[in-house]
């Protein structure tokens, strides 16, 4: 039988995850001779042997790799036969390229659980438990190349049989960076609010406290978490009080899916997602009647749900669940990571903290998604999913792009990836601008760049771009909000022609000064101009009318109701004095401290202001989110009309829809029927609009973006209504339309800047 020697360079994710033992074992079972190691970008094995093994052994490469793997290409070239014996994995220079060597984290795997569940083992009820296939990665890597030494992990010292583990290539803890057990690991504790040490087991003393109906921080992987019973209204009640979080959605942790399926439906598609290895919060529907407390989120029936990804979680769990589970942290600010800023928490906030001494190097908050049509509809891409990177249609020289101020999100590019940052927050937080400060920093340094473009938002007081412009020697590229909207689609599905983009949002800066946020741009990567856009409005008081989504419903009447809006502001909207009424109508007449705005997201909240469902705001989105909860399902559209003059873009206009809507509201018809027709309306509108400017274009191809196409309702009415039309229709799978999705499309615009020249 012939004898064939190869060299394969396997890339992608294929350090710290197993891949090496993996290809240990399959050659040492295939009777092969050679060595594996890690090489700069990935995994290099050098094999020998009969040629039908040589080609079997490939075939099981491809076919079953670690399961946490990510092979993105295998290249195999044939060297002469050189007669080595036995097989080896040699010591390599470990990588220290992102790509190969920094998995995000993951959660436990089924191995490990088994482990901790065993009272023979010697890591039966221990929460650090890990090995190859799963554990904390992002968040305990202090610097590239991954080694035990560059982790948090550092302090702690192997005991010999943990060391005889990681120096086992048979076994699936070796070189397991962060391998640890009871005798030589990090150590839980359960501290009370003077932060001394609560005696007896941590984890049973801790479920007590939750039984009692108190609040409990718990360190985990990206930071802390807040937890209380999620059935009882009296805790999740007091949990908001003291978080000053008044009906935000709050995030449930269900010890396992058939709990999670006993208080809400899911079907197939977002059980897999539930029980990914990178255990986001999937927005499920909530059971009619399940025993949970109501006011985890008064505005809809959804409910953020997920699955412990850590031991202590699963061990937790075990005791008590559901749990509430959400970020610990003081309002906007970001996510506390350490024993110093658990002093916020703790005792304002918490009567008792999980901790432990393993330190958190990175915050990573939970991923937020919806399972969407099969796919994946991001609220936040977070743990589970950064570091990994999102290739981009071209690459070129790197670039830093800064993102947005609320929800903000950067990016670094190398090559042709984008690297995402995790979930910073609202940067006009002090200690939400340090994190992103500070995360700018090490990712450029994780990444070993230093990049000359830095692209950012036109607006100018936004505190990202005032960040890239004091950036010293770097060419500054200022991209359109709605227009990085625009590209972070094509970014993520590779397109490079040109398009309609929808950006559908809340603020957006225009470059004519107005506030835009329902947009029709035509364009590409490299330029835009504005087609379309929805009619303006006034925001009387600016900042204020988000606030008060009442504010735009009383703009918008005294616009489309001229005689009669001071009368149906006074029995639909309020409560307000005749005084503070005429006050604001009178910014709207002048024009004094209300801008115009074109934004989709304004007239969402003006019509939630409409039906009595949302006056006032206290989240962001919420006027938005109760009008989609009350929608019922059908209806008819509302009507709405298109302004197209030569030369200037074409309006979009729903003012007799407003005028409908008052009526059926006088008339006692339902906020369900109402809503459902508005929904209806704004889809056919957006879907007129494109059919009118992609035949005078001669585009048939659309993007949809922005925060407002979290409403699925109306990203689902808009994609059929335009896929009927016979467009081509692209929407966000890989990042979220709301403004943590900018940097890509940022990124993408500076490139493609950069070809240009
Ligand atoms: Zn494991
Ligand atoms: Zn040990
Ligand atoms: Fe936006």
């Amino acid at each position: 039988m012939a004898t064939r020697r190869i060299m394969v360079r396997v890339t992608g994710r294929v350090q710290g995850v197993g891949f090496r033992p993996f290809v240990y074992r399959q050659a040492v079972e295939s009777g092969l001779s050679g060595w594996v190691l890690n090489a700069s970008e990935g995994v290099a094995i050098e094999a020998e042997g009969p040629s039908e093994r040589i080609e079997a052994f490939l075939a099981r490469l491809r076919s079953s790799p670690p399961p946490q793997a990510r092979v993105e290409a295998m290249d195999v070239a044939d060297l002469p036969p050189g007669g080595a014996r036995g097989f080896e994995i040699r010591p390599s220079a470990r990588s220290g390229d992102v790509t190969a060597g920094m998995p995000p984290d993951l959660a436990a795997c089924p191995a490990c659980l088994a482990d901790i569940a065993d009272p023979a083992n010697r890591r039966h009820r221990y929460p650090f438990t890990n090995c190859t296939d799963c554990g904390p990665r992002f968040t305990i890597i202090r610097s590239l190349p991954y080694d035990r030494e560059r982790t948090s992990m550092a302090s702690f010292r192997q005991c010999p049989a943990c060391a005889r583990e990681y120096a086992d290539p048979s076994g699936r803890r070796f070189d397991a960076q962060p391998n640890a057990c009871p005798a030589c690991g990090p150590r839980l504790r359960l501290v009370d609010p003077g932060g001394g040490e609560v005696e007896g087991d941590p984890i049973a003393g801790a479920a007590g406290i939750l039984r009692a109906g108190a609040i409990v921080a718990v360190k985990g992987l990206g930071g802390y978490h807040l937890a209380c019973d999620a059935r009882s209204e009296a805790a999740v009640c007091e949990l908001r009080r003291r978080k000053r979080r008044l009906a935000k959605p709050l995030a449930v942790m269900f010890a396992s899916t058939a709990e999670a399926l006993r208080y809400c439906e899911a079907d197939d598609d977002e059980r897999v997602e539930l029980e990914s290895v990178a255990r986001p919060v999937v927005v499920l529907r909530r059971r009619p009647g399940a025993a949970l407390a109501l006011s985890l989120a008064p505005d809809t029936p959804d409910l953020g749900s997920f699955l412990p990804y850590t031991p202590l979680h699963h061990l937790l769990l075990r005791e008590i669940s559901p749990l509430v589970m959400t970020s610990g942290n003081a309002a906007d600010e970001p996510i506390a990571r350490d024993e110093s800023e658990l002093g916020g928490l703790l005792g304002p906030v918490a009567d008792a903290a999980l901790v432990h001494d393993l330190e958190i190097l990175r915050r990573c908050d939970d991923s937020v998604l919806k399972v969407w049509r099969g796919g994946r509809l991001f609220f936040r891409r977070s743990r589970g999913f950064v570091p990994e990177p999102i290739r981009l249609p071209a690459g070129g020289p790197s670039v830093l792009a800064c993102g947005g101020d609320s929800k903000s999100v950067f990016a670094v590019t190398r090559g042709r990836d984008a690297f995402l940052s995790p979930h910073i927050g609202d940067l006009d937080e002090y200690r939400s601008y340090r994190f992103y400060e500070e995360s700018v920093t090490d990712f450029e340094r994780l990444l070993a760049v230093r990049p000359a473009i830095v692209a950012c938002d036109l607006h100018p007081d936004y505190v990202s771009s005032r960040y890239a412009r004091r950036r010293a020697g770097v060419r500054v590229v200022e991209v359109q909000h709605h227009h990085a909207h625009m590209a972070a689609v094509m970014a993520e599905h590779g397109l490079s022609g040109a398009a309609i983009g929808v950006s559908l949002d809340g603020t957006g800066y225009g470059p004519d000064g107005t506030i835009w946020g329902g947009e029709f741009l035509v364009g590409d990567l490299r330029g835009y101009r504005r087609a379309g856009h929805f009619k303006p409005y006034r925001m009387p008081g600016g900042e204020e009318a988000v606030r008060e989504p009442r504010r735009m419903a009383l703009s918008v009447l005294t616009e489309e109701c001229p005689r009669q809006w001071e009368s149906i502001a006074a029995r639909l909207l309020g409560p307000w004095g005749e005084p503070e009424r005429q006050a604001l109508a009178e910014l709207v007449r002048r024009g004094v401290r209300s801008p115009w705005t074109s934004s989709a997201g304004r007239l969402f909240d003006a019509v939630s202001a409409l039906l009595g469902l949302c006056q006032i705001a206290t989240y962001d989105g919420q006027a938005a989110v109760r009008l989609q909860a009350a929608a019922a399902s059908g209806g008819a559209a509302y009507p709405f009309t298109i302004d197209m003059r030569d030369g200037a873009p074409a309006v979009l206009s729903f003012g007799e829809a407003v005028r409908e809507i008052v009526e059926d509201v006088s008339a006692g018809v339902a906020a369900a029927e109402i809503s459902a027709r508005f929904h209806q309306a704004v889809a056919d509108g957006v879907v007129a609009m494109c059919e009118r400017i992609g035949e005078a274009a001669g585009i048939g191809t659309a993007t949809l973006s922005g925060g407002v196409f979290q409403n699925d309702r109306l990203l689902g009415a808009c994609v059929d209504g335009l896929k009927g039309r016979g467009f081509t229709v692209y929407h966000h799978r890989a990042v979220s339309p709301n403004d943590s999705g900018l940097a890509l499309g940022q990124a993408a615009v500076a490139l493609a800047s950069v070809g240009e020249r």
